[in-house]
């Protein structure tokens, strides 16, 4: 996402807001996984939603919200974010870690 008020014309890597964790990811040169529409998952809430979703098979039912991320309802489980409305699917969790795991700029790496 970007943050309120940007200048579309002329966005600025601190503009460039996780939609989950609403931190300046891109700036602070964590790994970013871009969706559609501007929407934006860090490595760090990646591995969070990784850990509930992958690992323990956990998560919440999609229940007719669109993710975040895909802006599709593929009815799967699905992590939210705690800092508001920000959704993310099983398939972008997945998509999201196996892209990051190959990115050679940073040493990142699904948990469990
Ligand atoms: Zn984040
Ligand atoms: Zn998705």
């Amino acid at each position: 996402m970007y943050r309120d008020g940007v200048d579309s014309e002329n966005v600025q890597p601190e503009d460039i807001l996780c939609d989950f964790c609403h931190r300046a990811a891109w700036s602070m040169g964590l790994p970013c996984i871009e969706g559609h529409h501007g929407s934006v998952i860090c490595g760090d809430c990646l591995k969070v939603a990784w850990m509930e979703i992958v690992e323990l098979d956990g998560g919440e039912s999609q229940d007719g919200r669109d993710c975040t991320m895909c802006l599709s309802n593929h009815d799967v489980s699905t992590w939210s974010s705690p800092m508001g409305e920000a959704l993310i699917c099983r398939r972008c969790v997945k998509m999201g870690g196996v892209t990051l795991r190959r990115d050679k700029d940073h040493q990142w790496d699904t948990p469990g």
